[in-house]
């Protein structure tokens, strides 16, 4: 029989190493909260054409990489490969941008892209996405930045990333830059790797993101879409700059940033490091005015992110940030021996849950000796065993043992136990 494994590119998250993916997600929730941030979630699949009109038709992501499937009414739909789309369709749907009313909302979830898996890319993995709606102007730009960097500091990730930042200007600044740059990438067609041909006629600016080395150097001559901004674009884009400076978040200015989506005009910026290989973007995002527009609501200035969890634990552990403390998952493991001293434990662990809401205590269950189980707390990580048989049942009391540190045994009475644990954990 063929053995079952998981679909190529999409991982399991094991006991191991959930704690620091809770970490990093409770993280990012708290700090949003804090901001002013609140959750939406939103549907994993949404209809095909939803992502055909947002993202773009001619982006890899719509040309290559979504995995599509006719549902059994024969409705073509898709697994979401970013979170964007979907939330800009539940403003709509649910009117909650309306009348310009300004929102600000995350999500958390699977993304799924039938790329080549690699260290850092997968075919489902998860973003964390922050969009805002109805507000123009670029503090709201500024301060999902600032709030990132905020975030880095806290995740001891600060020394390890770039924020690079470009403007796109508007659709027209676009037009005239993309028509100045076909011609001069026309010109020197033959030069160009194949895909940057391809995307001559489809996507040009998209040319401008190439990896190929010899497209790059190409580039450099090329025209540059900075001198083509209108006055409202440099104005929106230096009140950001300004804003960044104030608060003190450093940037590098990156011409060739474009993005792969369509959607995004004026900012765009991502937070990239060296740390991860080719896979260095951990976090993405720009301006999308005309989006909302696109998917048929009133014309609605909006401005989001999306960052990668895979790689931003891949940076945490790389770099060894992983917070000490989650090594240890359990405080206290608690060993019983014969039938009485079960019943007794039980009644002894809830009252200790009653009184101590946050004490993560094991009772052990499984029966066994004395030593399997002591050798199951030691392999738990809890930091004290208690200790139960049939007599210190019978007496209501308890042994009480350091696992980490020396230290005797001492036998205590039930009601001191919670002062006990109190004192020491
Ligand atoms: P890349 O250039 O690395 O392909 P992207 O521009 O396609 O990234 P976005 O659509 O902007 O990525 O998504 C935001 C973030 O989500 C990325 O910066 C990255 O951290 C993460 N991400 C995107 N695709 C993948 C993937 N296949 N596997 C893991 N993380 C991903
Ligand atoms: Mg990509």
């Amino acid at each position: 029989m063929k053995t079952l494994q998981a679909v190529r590119g999409m991982n399991d998250i094991l006991p191991a190493d959930s704690a620091l993916w809770q970490y990093l997600e409770r993280s990012v929730a708290d700090l949003l909260g804090r901001y002013g941030y609140q959750q939406v979630r939103m549907p994993i699949v949404e209809s095909t054409e939803l992502f055909k009109r947002s993202i773009g038709e001619v982006t890899d992501i719509v040309e290559k990489e979504m995995y599509t499937f006719a549902d059994r009414n024969g409705d073509s739909l898709t697994l979401r490969p970013e979170g964007t789309a979907g939330c800009v369709r539940a403003m709509l749907e649910h009117g909650l941008t309306g009348g310009g009313v300004s929102q600000k909302v995350w999500y958390a979830g699977p993304m799924f892209r039938h790329e080549r898996p690699q260290k850092g890319r997968y075919r489902q993995f998860n973003q964390i996405g922050v969009e805002t709606f109805n507000i123009a102007g670029p503090d709201i730009d500024a301060e999902l930045i600032i709030l990132t960097w905020r975030l880095w500091q806290q995740l001891g990730l600060r020394e390890a990333v770039t924020l690079e930042l470009n403007s796109l200007g508007s659709s027209e600044d676009r037009a005239r830059y993309r028509a100045d740059l076909v011609d001069y990438l026309r010109a020197r067609f033959d030069q160009l790797d194949e895909d940057s041909q391809r995307r001559l006629d489809s996507n040009p600016l998209r040319v401008l993101d190439s990896k190929n080395p010899q497209t790059q150097a190409l580039l450099q001559d090329a025209p540059k879409l900075a001198d083509y901004l209108n006055e409202q674009a440099v104005a929106h884009f230096q009140g950001l700059r300004a804003l960044l400076d104030a608060a003190g978040v450093p940037y590098v200015l990156n011409p060739r940033l474009v993005r792969g989506l369509d959607y995004y005009g004026l900012t765009v910026f991502e937070w990239t490091t060296d740390r991860l290989g080719a896979q260095g973007t951990v976090c993405a995002g720009g301006r999308y005015d005309g989006l909302v527009e696109q998917l048929g609501g009133k014309p609605t200035p909006a401005v989001g992110f999306a960052m990668g969890i895979e790689r931003l634990l891949l940076l945490i552990e790389t770099l060894g940030k992983v917070p000490a403390e989650l090594a240890n998952q359990v405080d206290v493991y608690l060993v019983t021996l014969g039938p009485g001293a079960v019943l007794a434990g039980f009644r002894l662990a809830e009252s200790l849950r009653d009184v101590l809401p946050d004490l993560r205590l094991v009772v052990h269950c499984g029966g066994g000796s004395f030593k399997s189980q002591f050798k199951k707390a030691d392999k738990s990580g809890a930091r004290f065993a208690l200790i139960l048989g049939e007599d210190e049942a019978l007496a209501e009391q308890v042994g009480l043992k350091p696992l980490r540190t020396d230290g005797e045994q001492k036998n205590i009475a039930w009601q001191d136990v919670p002062a006990q644990l109190k004192q020491l954990l």
